[in-house]
């Protein structure tokens, strides 16, 4: 039987796929839909063609998951463009789970008790959780007989200790309500510390590494021996580093003072610390760090500040996550700023000796976008550049928990 996973991301109005080979590890068809509730709904599909890929985009009206999730069922069964013969040619799929709260410290199969966990956490990720239910509900009327699992991307942080995850607060506030660490990003953290183990030739269990996955959203992670330990996204994805449009860490307090001086409501409030701070808010000019860099390369001054400020944050954590860990074996960056970015990396990495951290100027340029060693040879601290695959570890998780259940 063919081992394709196909793995879904339901957000509030769009589906991300990817129908993944596992056999090989290769991608047969992914894409998205965008719009999914209106009558122009934009289809974008990526597939298998010959001894290479196709693309088609497309536009119609998609009134709800369900359908967008039988049209792509279609698309992949099509007889001209169609990559597999029959629905039976998917395995299992794999769901991207935003928040599993305390309960799912791994991946978990599908069952009427993990959808009612999902629900219970809806309170936890009101924009998120919502939207992945429905995707397995409509996956559950479309395919009843299929296999399918939970991947959630607080599983990995589950982990951490409780001197961790506790908030100075009144311990009511964790007791009554749940307020704690969470972390967010945990598929991707625990792909890169995976993978940058495997390409060391090392074991994970051997191994101090800081995870920096650095994009619109943007968290960085401490694994010892394989595990996450603390990580800089916290009760929301707001907490830890700048990011696109997200404050990260700030003063509570200033909340407090604005809200008061300017007369903000809650909802006002939270708009602005998630939607109008981090890079966009301080440079006044993008959310997106190219342009960014282009703008302060122009002179731009609260381009080359937001700039700063994102380096200086991401630098602290490092700082912190050793002290935290007593060491640091690997360093990685991934994610579109992570992976792409050499000025932004070398503003971390520089003046980092006392950690042992030493980064080769030649092979951070050369390394964009593509797995690679950019430390010096002699650098006490690997530092590498990894491009992180949520997909393939959400497929490979997927395979993982149908292949448990099936010896059991
Ligand atoms: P992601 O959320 O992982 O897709 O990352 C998006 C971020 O990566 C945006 O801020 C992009 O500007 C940034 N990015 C993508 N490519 C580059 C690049 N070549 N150099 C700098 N930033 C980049």
């Amino acid at each position: 039987m063919k081992k394709n996973i196909l793995i879904l991301n339901c957000g509030s109005s769009s589906v991300k796929y990817e129908l993944m080979d596992m056999d090989n590890s290769g991608i047969v068809a992914s894409g998205f839909i965008e719009r999914v509730g209106m009558e122009d709904a934009v289809i974008h599909h990526h597939y298998r063609c010959g001894d290479g890929y196709s693309d088609i985009k497309t536009s119609k009206s998609i009134p709800r998951h369900r359908e967008a999730i039988e049209f792509i069922m279609n698309l992949l069964m099509d007889d001209e463009i169609g990559v597999i013969e029959d629905i039976k040619d998917i395995y299992g799929i794999g769901h991207r789970v935003v928040h599993g709260g305390e309960k799912h410290i791994e991946s978990a199969y599908i069952t009427g008790e993990v959808k009612q966990d999902i629900k219970d956490c809806i309170d936890l990720a009101p924009l998120h959780n919502p939207h992945n239910l429905t995707g397995i509900e409509a996956c559950e009327k479309l395919i009843p007989d299929h296999h399918q699992v939970a991947v959630f991307d607080t599983a990995f942080h589950q982990t951490i200790p409780r001197h961790t995850y506790i908030y100075a607060l009144p311990y009511e506030a964790y007791s009554k309500y749940g307020i704690r660490k969470y972390g967010f990003h945990g598929t991707s953290h625990q792909y890169v510390a995976s993978r940058a183990a495997e390409m060391l030739g090392k074991p994970l269990e051997k191994l101090k590494i800081i995870s920096c996955h650095l994009g619109n959203g943007a968290s960085a992670c401490a694994v010892k021996e394989g595990k996450s330990i603390d990580t800089s996204m916290g009760f929301t994805p707001l907490s830890g580093l700048v990011m696109g449009t997200r404050c990260g860490d700030i003063d509570p307090a200033v909340l407090l003072y604005l809200m008061n001086k300017e007369a903000f409501s809650a909802h006002e409030m939270s708009v602005i610390i998630n939607r109008h701070s981090g890079l966009f808010g301080i440079s006044g000019v993008s959310r997106d760090f190219r342009e960014i860099l282009e703008q302060a390369k122009e002179g731009h001054d609260r381009s080359q500040l937001a700039i700063d400020i994102f380096a200086y944050r991401i630098k602290k954590y490092i700082g912190s996550y050793a002290a935290a860990m007593n060491g640091l074996d690997v360093l990685v960056f991934t994610a579109g700023i992570g992976e792409n970015s050499v000025e932004l990396r070398d503003m971390v990495c520089s003046e980092m000796e006392y950690l042992g951290i030493d980064l080769d100027r030649k092979r951070n340029e050369k390394y964009t976008g593509t797995e690679g060693i950019i430390s010096a040879a002699d650098s006490k601290v690997t530092v590498m550049t990894l491009p992180t695959d949520e997909e393939f570890m959400i497929a490979r998780e997927t395979l993982r928990i149908i292949g448990e259940l099936k010896n059991v």
